[in-house]
């Protein structure tokens, strides 16, 4: 199984990039973004969901880990995953940890899409006019980025610990970038 998980601020193009990588690697996408969005559509914990999402919070740890791990669970004879946007924080990064070793399985690389604040609010606000996601206006991105900086940011250490982290200029254009990340996968795998 190949297995890698994409960091970055909101805007940098992580979903982008993991959709890419999926049909590749032929990789299961598993968006915690999209999977909580999709769940705002048909299940009973829309109104909750939106909640959070809408003032630019994390949802409950409980609530996305069950829905992450159910995710995983349904696709593991598949060829690998592909983690976008999970996990955010500590307890998430270490429950994932303590869930891949009961499998026996590993995350072989962590990517960190890395882009400014200026840069990636710039992106949310343009993708904002077309992707109808409540969440992208100016006041939520300004908190979607406090809570990157206060809760995701500090996992790059933690994977790097691990000699995991692969730092990738989120910069360019989209195939650029996504150049960077095949070259990485083909010289570490
Ligand atoms: P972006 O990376 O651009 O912020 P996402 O779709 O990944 O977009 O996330 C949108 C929102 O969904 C977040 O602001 C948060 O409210 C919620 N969310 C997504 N992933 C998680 C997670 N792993 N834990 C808690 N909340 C999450």
């Amino acid at each position: 199984m190949l297995n890698l998980l994409i960091f970055g601020p909101p805007g940098a193009g992580k979903g982008t990039q993991a959709s890419l990588l999926a049909k590749k690697y032929a990789l299961n996408h598993l968006s915690s973004g999209e999977l909580l969005r999709q769940e705002r559509e048909n299940g009973l914990l829309g109104v909750k969901i939106k909640k959070y999402q809408d003032a630019g919070r994390l949802v409950p740890d409980s609530l996305i880990i069950k829905m992450v791990e159910g995710a995983i669970k349904k696709n593991l004879d598949g060829k690998g995953f592909i983690f976008d946007g999970y996990p955010r924080n500590i307890y998430q990064a270490k429950t994932l940890d303590r869930l891949f070793k009961t499998l026996g399985k590993n995350i072989q690389i962590v990517f960190n899409l890395k882009l400014n604040s200026k840069a990636a609010t710039e992106r949310i606000l343009l993708r904002g006019k077309t992707s109808g996601r409540s969440d992208d206006n100016k006041k939520t991105i300004a908190h979607r980025l406090q809570v990157y900086r206060q809760q995701t940011a500090p996992l790059l250490k933690y994977y790097q610990a691990q000699g995991k982290l692969k730092n990738i200029d989120g910069r360019p254009d989209i195939k650029s970038v996504f150049r960077q990340i095949s070259d990485t996968i083909k010289t570490n795998i």
